[in-house]
């Protein structure tokens, strides 16, 4: 574990370990670090318009600022592909290919039909779009839709996507590695924040432990993560996200209301309107009523904390 040593802070992490008041970065009226809980939420992938619609209608409900969606997914393994599956809207069948997974083309024109009513849904509900980029060449096809450009946990150090994403105006939310030390996130965020790039909010995903894998958990919640960004980092907004980090239904409100208590300044949760049948990630997501308890629960925790004072 390498830790942050005052030799960090002055000479490898200057800008991302700045004194002051949280960096509020904003995006279309909402904000990421402000007074107000940033609360993201949606399906691990965009499936359909229907889908997307529905769980767009439950989570404004419920108390959602912004909406998450996946249309290119990292995956562990390349079998599930979802966009091989079959639109529940019947409108895009996508037909039967060889392989085991789609050609890039085919993936990015797919990925762009999706993005589309994705930010159409984005757009009635006034939840500003947050999806994830696995590619830096489709930078600038999904400019157009999304409003914040999410870093998946995978990617934090690919060097290709970084560049692409210093030239843009939509803010970066990064997600911490599994495997890695703050030390390393901050490096990351140094990196885009010494060219430049300064709307970078990050993301506290769980970690790997010994001790964590089935029956109980993928990962493990780091909760004193939040805390020592806070201290560390304290200008940066840092959220959590208890879908990934904990890989369980049940978990998800417990962990994000110890998360809040601890200082996140939002949370990253996955909604799905039949949670059990959700292409990808169907362990974590919570559904709509589910989401409206934690969101209550999570903005009570927040107001006895002082948040924003
Ligand atoms: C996600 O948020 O959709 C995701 C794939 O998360 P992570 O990069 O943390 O695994
Ligand atoms: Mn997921």
């Amino acid at each position: 574990m390498k830790d942050i040593k005052p030799n960090d802070i002055e000479n490898n992490i200057p800008l991302a370990t700045q004194r002051g008041p949280k960096n509020v970065v904003e995006v279309r009226g909402r904000q990421f670090g402000g007074k107000d809980l940033a609360i993201v939420a949606g399906p691990c992938t965009v499936e359909s318009r229907t889908q997307i619609r529905d769980i767009a209608e439950q989570i404004k409900e419920g108390g959602a600022n912004f909406i998450r969606g996946g249309v290119f997914k990292p995956l562990t393994f390349p079998y599930g592909d979802p966009l091989k599956k079959q639109d529940s809207d019947g409108k895009s069948t996508f037909g039967d290919y060889e392989g085991a997974t789609l050609p890039y083309d085919e993936m990015f024109k797919r990925a762009e039909e999706r993005l589309s009513y994705f930010a159409e849904v984005g757009r009635e509900f006034d939840l500003p779009v947050v999806s994830e980029i696995l590619y830096a060449e489709t930078r600038e096809m999904m400019e157009k839709y999304v409003d914040v450009f999410q870093v998946g946990c995978r990617h934090m150090f690919n060097c290709d996507l970084m560049k692409a994403l210093e030239d843009t105006d939509k803010p970066v939310m990064l997600k911490r590695h599994p495997g890695t030390s703050l030390r390393d996130l901050l490096g990351v965020v140094e990196h885009l924040k010494a060219r430049g790039k300064d709307d970078v909010v990050v993301c506290e995903r769980g970690i790997v432990t010994p001790y964590t894998h089935d029956p109980n958990a993928r990962w493990i919640t780091d909760v004193q993560a939040i805390a020592a960004l806070n201290e560390f980092a304290p200008t940066i907004p840092v959220l959590f996200d208890p879908s990934h980090a904990t890989f369980k239904r049940s978990y998800s409100n417990p962990m994000s209301r110890a998360a809040v208590a601890a200082g996140a300044d939002g949370l990253m949760v996955e909604v799905h309107n039949d949670p059990e049948n959700a292409w990808i990630d169907p362990l974590n997501a919570i559904d709509g009523k589910e989401f409206a308890k934690m969101v209550k629960q999570v903005r009570h925790i927040a107001e006895v904390v002082d948040r924003g004072q």
